[in-house]
């Protein structure tokens, strides 16, 4: 098998990360990475990956038939639309750009050179979403009615540029781009209304956080969630069905399926509380409710890369397609327009067909 040589343009954190992820891909063969801080170049050789010395050097290299760009995000349309140019195929990191002008400028690029343009949306193989969406997906639940979507950190937006709207910082782009596509794969129905809120709690010119409640149409109410000022953490997935519940601690998968096992017996202890009681809201008796472990689902990453080498020698499409990108891009922007103008947004799918034609 003919490896695929590829280049990383920016060796920070990620660009790192992917050098690594790339040595244990035996359809590929790193040919080296370029960064414009000399010091990155120094770690890059410290760590025995060759650095170009400059852009052109990389784009020039005729071993390099696909190039990883993990720059900032204010950087990623130019950078990518250069590398198409040099008729390289393309790995953009997420967000993919700043809006959807930018996406479809790389979009077009990708049609008139010739070659492959996708992005790195990773969190499609987090194993907790794949055990959240096989759960959705067999009905585990019985009709799923409700589900929430959460990420929190304590420590505000990271870095340097992450806290900067020139640089695409904010939550939405950063964790929101990650949140949403998986929803958006997950359920296919139409998406009927989006309301969000943004905050802005430790930096005020940029969203550290955000509440997006999605409304699907004949589907589920979804409540996507990014907070970096939360000392105790929600969990990570929250999924109602009509049969019964789901929770996901974390990304390491704890946590448990509650469905009820005894339909008749809906009588219940009332719950007595300082000034007053309640039968609705008591918990169910040990004999009405089973537990269940979750069917934990496992994922493999690397199978991105792996798709990426056979799309380009056109044996599989390429999984992380154009409108699927197109889209979520779309329902970022209508979230800062609901969250800045405090609107319900009820025409999305009118906007996705102007765009995607
Ligand atoms: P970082 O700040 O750690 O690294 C960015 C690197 O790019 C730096 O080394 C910088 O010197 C270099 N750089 C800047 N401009 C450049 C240019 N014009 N040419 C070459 N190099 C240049 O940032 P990061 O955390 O690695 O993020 C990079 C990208 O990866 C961002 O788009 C970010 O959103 C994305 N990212 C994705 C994930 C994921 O899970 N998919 C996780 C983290 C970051």
């Amino acid at each position: 098998m003919k490896k695929t040589g590829i280049a990383v343009i920016g060796y920070g954190g990620m660009g790192n990360w992917h050098t690594r992820k790339i040595a244990g891909i035996e359809e590929l063969e790193l040919c080296g990475i370029y960064d414009i801080s000399e010091d990155r170049c120094k770690v890059a050789a410290e760590n025995g990956i060759y650095a170009y010395p400059t852009m052109d050097a990389l784009l020039n290299d005729p071993r390099v038939e696909l190039v990883t760009v993990a720059i900032p995000n204010q950087l990623h349309r130019e950078a990518c639309i250069q590398v198409m140019a040099a008729g390289k195929n393309v790995v953009c990191e997420k967000p993919v750009a700043l809006n959807h002008k930018q996406l479809q400028d790389m979009i077009d690029a990708s049609k008139q050179y010739g070659v492959l343009f996708t992005v790195h949306q990773n969190r499609r193989w987090d194993e907790d979403y794949r055990t959240v969406r096989h759960m959705y997906e067999k009905g585990t639940l019985g009709p799923v009615f409700r589900i929430e979507s959460r990420v929190h950190g304590s420590r505000g937006i990271p870095g340097d540029w992450r806290n900067q709207p020139e640089y695409g910082g904010g939550m939405v782009l950063d964790w929101g781009v990650h949140l949403l596509d998986q929803i958006m794969q997950m359920i296919p129905n139409k998406l009927t209304s989006i309301s969000a809120t943004l905050s802005y709690v430790t930096n005020e010119r940029c969203d550290d956080g955000f509440t997006v409640t999605l409304q699907f149409e004949k589907g589920p109410t979804v409540i996507v969630e990014v907070g970096t000022s939360n000392f105790i953490n929600l969990p990570r997935w929250y999924m109602l069905g009509e049969n019964g519940s789901a929770v996901i601690e974390h990304f390491a998968q704890d946590g448990k399926i509650v469905m009820v096992s005894d339909w008749e017996k809906r009588d219940a202890v009332p719950v007595v509380t300082a000034a007053g009681l309640t039968k609705t809201m008591a918990p169910r008796t040990k004999e009405t409710i089973q537990e269940y472990p979750l069917p934990k689902q496992t994922a493999d990453v690397r199978d991105f890369y792996r798709n990426v080498a056979k799309a380009i020698r056109g044996e599989e499409p390429q999984l992380i397609t154009h409108a699927e990108l197109m889209r979520v891009m779309l329902l970022m922007e209508a979230i800062f327009e609901a969250a800045e103008e405090n609107k319900v947004i009820t025409d999305f799918e009118d906007r996705v067909s102007e765009v995607i034609r």
